[in-house]
């Protein structure tokens, strides 16, 4: 059978309410910040006079450890302060993003954010020009100072790289200009951009926006359309190649000169320097991927045969194998979130009821909201968490991804003094890549429908893909390019061209027929402009979350017990270490191979499900 045409009825479009006509259930009380906006000028007011006696400690710190003790406790309590004054304005801009006086009360946040900033700048130089073995003498001594111990340690460990005053002010003017292959390259690649006109067999002529191309790419049944659009769309970047290889080029010419500068021996070494990552982490995940691509070309040979594809191209890969509309209320999720995180405890299930049911979630779209999803730390309350529930299943996804946000959130301040309360971005995406994959094993579990099984794991799959192997592939691509630099070697669009290109090959094989625009494909990537260096976390987050849950859910209950004891004690520990130790501890080593593999196992045991519940519906 033809699995494109086993369509049920288009679904609804969801009901869009006024906010006022959405059940109280169904949002977030921000009242649980401040009972109304005359107690949030109060604490605004209160914000503003610790700021102005932060500033007045300045010449205090070398005096003794009570006065850097002072210093310590104040900054804690402007941030605490400064968590409650800023989100309950901007949590409640977010609801109606149309009300001017609410984003008038966000943007006098944001003005004594910047005299927050100054307020402060004097504490990192003064505080350095303390002998760190004297700061380590009062710390040793006060047991108050010591809490802050990884913090003030970290300070000066940042402060390795940091040159001389002259040096300094060079770096800071070229800093003007620094910005400018980013910034241009965002002008070239939308506003002087000309969308082409295409026309499918669908129908009408259709203005090819980003957004158009990715919807036909994803929705269009008729292979010649996405080829269509797939020519159309790069022949935008085509045409401008050597213009955009010219922009790359500044991006990688000015973070080498950063590196050297500032004596790191690679920009990989400048760019990992920040989180104390080693550079063999970043190898190492582009090494083991490359030698675990074989699931990846099986999934994609497997989606040629089940589309029933002659050749196989990069534009086919986003199809949806069957079509699938059912629909998942929010209230029947409800009682499904808790139930799949079992295997993390009773604790962790009744504290993620509390995010559940504590009218926490903002859960409806409504006139004016703003879009997406997202979990917001409010240190000293509790996670809030905005969602624009439509019913669909990756609405549940992502209700699942923020509850693991959400949970993150929660224990880490409940157990961390302030100052080590927020994660890094190199551990955030963990707990949320954790909680998709136990949600889709739960789903998968009680799958009776043959197609909805489908779509949950080319839901997981795609997911593995796009978060991992894509990702992997750009930081490769990135460190490829700016090694030709390193070592003195041209940039110019053919040497791009060929990298991405023998990368593509590298990671598809025989598994994707090729077209040449693909060549040209790096131009897009915003990324690599706007912040080198930066994907790759979400393949160590999504790595370190597969062998996570590979030890969560195997072997004997003693073991599967020390591994959750671990894991919470991750989700626990929020910023008081550098993300590498945090993880060791937890039982994942980013620098070994078998990590890596964790992923590539994940995704080989899925297409595995797949193939079986493909030939299940023939
Ligand atoms: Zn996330």
């Amino acid at each position: 059978m033809d699995f494109a045409s086993a369509s049920a009825d288009a679904p609804a479009a969801p009901l869009l309410r006024d906010r006022v006509d959405i059940p109280a259930r169904f949002k977030w009380n921000l009242h649980h910040i401040f009972a109304d906006w005359a107690e949030w000028e109060a604490a605004y007011r209160e914000l503003e006079s610790l700021i102005g006696a932060y500033a007045a400690l300045q010449g205090t710190l070398g005096k003794g450890a009570d006065h850097l003790l002072t210093a310590m406790r104040l900054s804690d309590e402007i941030g605490q302060l400064t968590y409650k004054v800023w989100y309950f304005a901007s949590l409640m801009y977010d609801e109606d993003q149309r009300d001017n006086a609410v984003n008038g009360r966000r943007q006098q946040v944001q003005i004594l954010f910047a005299k927050a900033n100054q307020a402060s700048a004097w504490f990192n130089p003064e505080l350095l020009r303390v002998p760190l073995s004297q700061v380590q003498a009062w710390m040793a001594d006060d047991a108050d100072l010591g809490v802050y111990r990884f913090a003030i340690e970290d300070l000066y460990r940042q402060q390795e790289h940091v040159l001389d005053d002259k040096g300094e002010r060079l770096l800071s003017l070229s800093s003007r200009f620094s910005s400018s292959p980013g910034d241009s390259y965002a002008a070239l690649s939308t506003a002087d951009l000309k969308h082409p006109t295409i026309r499918l067999s669908t129908g009408p002529d259709i203005t090819l926006t980003y957004g158009q191309y990715r919807a036909i790419l994803a929705t269009n049944r008729n292979q010649a359309d996405r080829a269509a659009a797939f020519e159309a769309y790069h022949k935008l970047y085509t045409a401008n190649v050597n213009t955009y290889a010219s922009l790359y080029n500044g991006v990688l010419q000015r973070d080498w000169f950063h590196a050297q500068s500032r004596d790191y021996a690679s920009t990989l070494d400048a760019a990992l320097h920040g989180n104390n990552i080693p550079t063999s982490v970043v190898e190492n995940l582009i090494s083991a991927t490359k030698a675990g691509v074989e699931p990846l070309r099986r999934y994609h040979r497997l989606r040629k045969r089940a589309l029933g594809l002659d050749q196989y191209h990069t534009y086919d890969s986003a199809i949806p194998l069957v079509e699938y509309d059912r629909k998942y209320p929010y209230e029947q999720v409800l009682d499904w979130l808790p139930s799949s995180v079992a295997p993390l405890g009773p604790d962790y299930q009744r504290q993620l009821r509390d995010v559940l049911f504590g009218d926490w979630i903002d859960v409806y779209e409504n006139p004016g909201k703003r879009s997406g999803a997202y979990s917001a730390p409010v240190y000293g309350v509790h996670p809030y968490m905005l969602l624009n529930y439509n019913d669909t299943l990756d609405a549940v996804f992502t209700l699942s991804h923020e509850m693991g946000h959400s949970m993150h959130t929660l224990l880490s301040n409940a157990h961390q003094p302030f100052v080590y309360s927020a994660y890094t971005i190199f551990v955030a995406e963990v707990p949320s890549t954790l909680s998709e994959a136990l949600f889709l094993e739960f789903m998968l579990e009680r799958a009776t429908d043959p197609r909805e099984r489908i779509v949950l794991l080319q839901h997981a799959i795609d997911g593995i893909v796009g978060t991992f192997y894509t990702q992997v592939l750009f930081a490769d691509y990135e460190l490829q390019a700016h090694r030709l630099v390193e070592t003195g070697q041209p940039i110019t669009a053919d040497t791009l061209g060929d990298i991405y290109f023998n990368l593509l090959q590298a990671y598809y094989g025989d598994a994707l027929d090729y077209d040449q625009p693909s060549r040209v494909t790096w131009a897009r990537i915003p990324h690599f402009y706007s912040t080198p260096y930066y994907v790759y976390q979400y393949a160590t987050c999504f790595a370190s979350s597969a062998q996570l849950m590979h030890q969560l859910t195997n072997g004997p209950d003693a073991d599967r017990a020390a591994a959750i004891d671990r894991y919470l004690t991750l989700l626990k520990s929020g910023g008081s270490d550098h993300p590498m130790p945090l993880l060791q501890r937890a039982g994942v080593d980013l620098s070994k191979p078998e990590t890596v593999r964790a992923v590539v196992d994940q995704l080989d045991a899925l297409v595995t499900k797949l193939d079986a519940a493909v030939a299940n519906l023939r």
